[in-house]
């Protein structure tokens, strides 16, 4: 899997002065690059850590110095040991740390504690605020949603609002059940955003192309339409083999259901955290 994803090519949208959405070998990352140097949040899978390092070195201004973790999945954090080894500090909200730590066994992979080397070097666990090359970064952690490590990140004066895997989006979002994810705060971060965002903010989904308001609160729409389905039929009994039979997401298939998580998928995702 990281092979397949890290081969995959990086292009780069920009999203204001100094601030770059690349995409391509993982979850979106985002670069705030000037005299101050460079702020990364997310990192790609290892492989592409050669590409990374050299689009980022490309870009003006100074070293790498910090790099954030959206949240504690592999395709967000792989490449922490790079960034450190680059000179980096890496800023987490606390539970990533933690969760890092562990071990875990995830859509049939297993992952060993990260190594020291691999860790965040600072925690927060509320609010973040920091000033880099003329912006006003605030990072903002999510109660639990896509995992219990979830982080917003908020570029103010460029009104743009990184989301991590809280956002996917154009496909049925993944929910990592077995860190705290649940549908109802993936529905409860989707209106915190909303609520942080105006209809001129760019917004960067962890997975999929770049979005913006309308395009957030139609996800929404669609994860809280099929939650209330859901919620209904299982209220009255239902199984969950019961549940998909009805086909309560089947409006939304043909375009959402074509990502990772496959309508019956994301529906017993639905089912066991309500
Ligand atoms: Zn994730």
């Amino acid at each position: 899997m990281r092979a397949q994803m890290g081969a995959a090519p990086i292009t780069t949208t920009k999203l204001g002065d100094r601030l770059l959405m690349l995409s391509g070998p993982g979850g979106n990352v985002v670069a705030l690059y000037g005299p101050d140097g460079k702020l990364v949040v997310d990192s790609f899978v290892q492989p592409a850590w050669p590409k990374l390092k050299s689009t980022l070195d490309g870009l003006d201004g100074g070293a790498i110095k910090t790099l954030v973790d959206t949240h504690w999945h592999f395709d967000h954090t792989d490449n922490n040991a790079h960034f450190r080894e680059a000179g980096a500090g890496i800023l987490a909200h606390v539970n990533t740390k933690t969760r890092l730590t562990q071990p875990h066994d995830l859509l049939g992979m297993h992952f060993e504690p990260s190594p020291p080397g691999s860790l965040p070097t600072e925690t927060f666990t509320d609010k973040r605020s920091l000033n880099m090359n003329g912006e006003l970064v605030t990072l903002v952690h999510v109660p639990p949603a896509h995992t219990d490590t979830d982080t917003f990140i908020h570029y103010t004066k460029a009104n743009v609002l990184h989301m991590g895997d809280v956002f996917f989006n154009g496909t049925y979002p993944f929910i990592d059940v077995s860190t705290g994810g649940n549908i109802n705060g993936m529905i409860a971060g989707a209106d915190r955003a909303l609520a942080m965002t105006n209809a001129r903010t760019k917004i960067v989904p962890g997975h999929g192309p770049l979005s913006d308001h309308a395009g957030l609160l139609t996800y929404r729409r669609v994860i809280a339409t099929i939650r209330d389905r859901v919620q209904t039929l299982k209220r009255s009994k239902k199984t969950l083999a019961q549940v998909q039979a009805v086909k309560p997401s089947a409006q939304f298939d043909a375009t959402w259901g074509k990502g990772m998580m496959k309508p019956d998928d994301f529906i017993a995702l639905v089912y066991n955290t309500l």
